[in-house]
């Protein structure tokens, strides 16, 4: 089994500004940075692929082993157990998400097999800690729990019975399972702004114009989808809880504070769509079902502008809304004819303006080097008028 790594997914690539260091903290054995972009170090095998289950956008993946076909065959058998010895490489490569998700698709209490791991080690607290959060999360709206096991698992708890199946019609299922998951505003958000990365910014990392136009993509995660979907088909509770934003790692809610000076590159950059704005840039929206939490839109802001909101409302999971962070004056500069973010004065885009201070500046210096000019020559002047 070989791990693949999707360049054109991980945000790193997107920019330079980016910090996510996931997969990195995951493995710091097996993946150092290099050029700023994730890079396996030698002499490493694929023995816990942590990274997989950690990354926000899925640029990491196994090539004989698909997450999101787990989670299809995983539910369809008679399993209820998750173990390294039976059906996952490793637990790690299922994310909090995978876990709630597949807590609340089975009927029965799924437990995962701990019992290959040492309990001291880095990869134990990673998988303990991504239980704990799906429990906690889960516990926000569902009596729905996942169990861990530190006993040895019994080979007899695997059935045989649910290997054999229709792969056609499973292939089908999940197609739809995940065609089903149709976020509000990814496809209006793809169309406006698949020009909208610049490519300059990404040609810095010399990468080729196919993984530009990919990264250029808006572009949810199979794992989210399957969140999504998952949640539409569990109750919806009484009351909405607010988890503190700290206690949940694959998504958040953000607000945008006076500073932003609408640059525009958070929501042209955000690889998901989370973040979008209209055709003439006049406004900041933010979908946090959409959301994956990789902090690019924070790293690329100069201001600090957007910002995390400290709880996250688990009314997002029940009932998506697309939020309006910040709006905009855009009006035409007298100038130039481009528009612009206007914040009242003259009605000049900063780009004018930058010209126009240039111009007085070249036009005040050009005056006082005359003047000195003119001075210099008639002090000349003057002394040979006193030499004769
Ligand atoms: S986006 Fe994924 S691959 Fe890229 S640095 Fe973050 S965790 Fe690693
Ligand atoms: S929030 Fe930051 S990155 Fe986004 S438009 Fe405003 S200043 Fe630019
Ligand atoms: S809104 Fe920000 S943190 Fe969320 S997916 Fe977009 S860039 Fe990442």
């Amino acid at each position: 089994m070989s791990l693949h790594f999707n360049v054109s997914a991980c945000v790193r690539a997107t920019s330079k500004f980016s910090d996510c260091t996931k997969c990195v903290d995951a493995c710091p054995e097996s993946i150092q940075l290099l050029d700023n972009l994730p890079s396996f170090a030698n002499k490493t095998g694929v023995e816990a692929a942590a990274c997989v289950g950690v990354c926000p956008t899925e640029a990491f993946s196994l090539s004989e082993f698909s997450t999101t076909e787990f989670f299809f065959s995983f539910l369809d058998s008679k399993i209820r157990l998750i173990s390294p010895k039976f059906n996952v490489p490793c637990i790690s490569v299922l994310s909090v998400e995978h876990l709630i998700s597949l807590a609340l698709a089975s009927d029965e209490v799924i437990t995962l097999d701990m019992s290959s791991y040492d309990e001291t080690s880095i990869l134990f607290e990673q998988i303990d800690a991504r239980i704990d959060e799906a429990n906690f999360v889960l516990s926000a709206f569902s009596d729905k729990r996942l169990e861990s096991n530190m006993e040895k698992a019994k080979p007899s708890e695997v059935s045989k019975e649910s290997e054999a199946k229709d792969e056609d019609n499973e292939e089908n299922s999940r197609r739809s399972f995940l065609g089903s998951a149709s976020l509000k505003g990814v496809v209006k958000h793809k169309m406006t702004f698949d020009e909208a990365v610049e490519a300059d910014e990404l040609k810095a990392f010399q990468l080729d114009s196919i993984t530009i136009a990919k990264i250029k993509e808006k572009h949810l995660p199979d794992k989210r989808k399957i969140l999504f979907t998952t949640l539409k088909h569990a109750g919806v509770p009484d009351a909405f809880e607010v988890l503190a934003e700290e206690d949940i790692t694959f998504t958040s809610q953000k607000f945008v504070d006076e500073s932003c000076t609408n640059c525009q590159i958070c929501y042209r950059i955000c690889p998901t769509g989370a973040l979008s704005s209209d055709g003439k840039f006049s406004l900041i929206h933010f979908d946090a079902m959409l959301c994956v939490k990789c902090r690019l839109c924070h790293d690329v802001c100069e201001p600090d502008a957007i910002q995390l909101q400290p709880g996250f409302e688990i009314k997002e999971f029940f009932e998506p809304t697309q939020r309006t962070l910040a709006t905009f004056n855009i009006k035409r500069c007298n100038e130039c004819g481009n528009n612009f973010t206007y914040k009242g004065g003259e009605q000049t885009c900063p780009r004018c303006m930058v010209e126009e201070e240039e111009a007085m500046f070249l036009h005040s210096n050009a005056l006082a080097m005359k003047a000195e000019v003119e001075r210099v020559a008639l002090e000349n002047k003057k002394l040979e008028e006193g030499d004769k």
